[in-house]
């Protein structure tokens, strides 16, 4: 197994996973989206709202702003010494008090801690009219995607299989592959057909089936390209080592479990 990482933003990344049984693959996939932990808003007292929205649906948007999470710092609740109950270890407070008329952003929330803030400070909240007043504490903790999307580290995590295309002997070099493809993938070259961009294939098989010679062939591999987006609560590639430091323990676990049977 090797990565080999193709494109690297602060929010994304593109990497090809090779060598992979697909699986493993998916569970790398699913570790990355549902069980790597990140800070979220998750309980919210109102002592005012005189704004148009109920108090749940602000509750609501607030629990869906991303927030710039310290895995080092914080333990999840249900791991934190002080039992779950709620201490600086594993939660964070933030404040709000407006008055309109005011459009309110993320970036109007007064945090405890320095460290731990919104990832943005322009995302809209509510818009408050005259003599309309917010007045909240918000809490937010560590919590893992599979509890509840809105700790979702990742916004957009994804692969598809980078197939193999083989070019038979029987090929009469007729290029209507070349043309059918809507990818481009494939061009003729020195009088030949050759493979341009794999990247770019989605295995449509127009190629396949535009063949009249039979002299095309799209295989399956055991090699991924992935997507990933954040949402910006940690670096990508943190949330990458992170997931695959979950998959080694659950496969850890799984080991002495079989153990304690034979
Ligand atoms: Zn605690």
């Amino acid at each position: 197994m090797k990565i080999e990482i193709l494109e690297e933003s602060e929010f994304k990344v593109k990497f090809i996973l090779y060598d992979a049984p697909i699986a493993l693959a998916n569970s790398f996939r699913r570790a990355m989206k549902s069980l790597v932990p990140t800070m979220a808003v998750d309980y919210v007292d109102f002592y005012m709202n005189t704004s148009f929205l109920y108090d749940e649906i602000i509750a609501h948007r607030i629990g869906l702003i991303p927030i710039k999470t310290d895995l080092e710092r914080f333990n999840l609740p249900d791991k934190c010494s002080c039992g779950g109950e709620g201490c600086p270890n594993c939660q964070v407070s933030f404040r709000l008090n407006v008055e309109g008329p005011k459009i309110v952003y993320s970036g109007d929330l007064i945090s405890d801690d320095p460290e731990v803030k919104p990832v943005f400070d322009n995302i809209p909240i509510i818009e408050l009219y005259e003599g309309q007043q917010l007045m909240i504490e918000a809490v937010a903790r560590l919590g893992t995607g599979k509890e509840h999307a809105k700790f979702q580290p990742v916004s957009v995590c994804f692969y598809k299989i980078i197939p193999e295309i083989v070019i038979k002997d029987n090929c009469d070099k007729c290029g209507k592959c070349v043309e059918v493809c809507p990818r481009k993938v494939l061009k003729v070259e020195n009088d030949k057909i050759a493979v341009e961009n794999i990247l770019a294939c989605s295995m449509c098989m127009e190629c396949v089936k535009n063949c009249e010679e039979n002299a095309i062939e799209v295989l399956d591999t055991n090699n991924y390209l992935f997507t990933v987006e954040g949402t910006g609560a940690l670096p990508v590639k943190t949330v990458m080592r992170k997931a695959l430091e979950i998959l080694k323990e659950k496969a850890e676990e799984m080991n002495s479990i079989i153990e304690t049977l034979i």
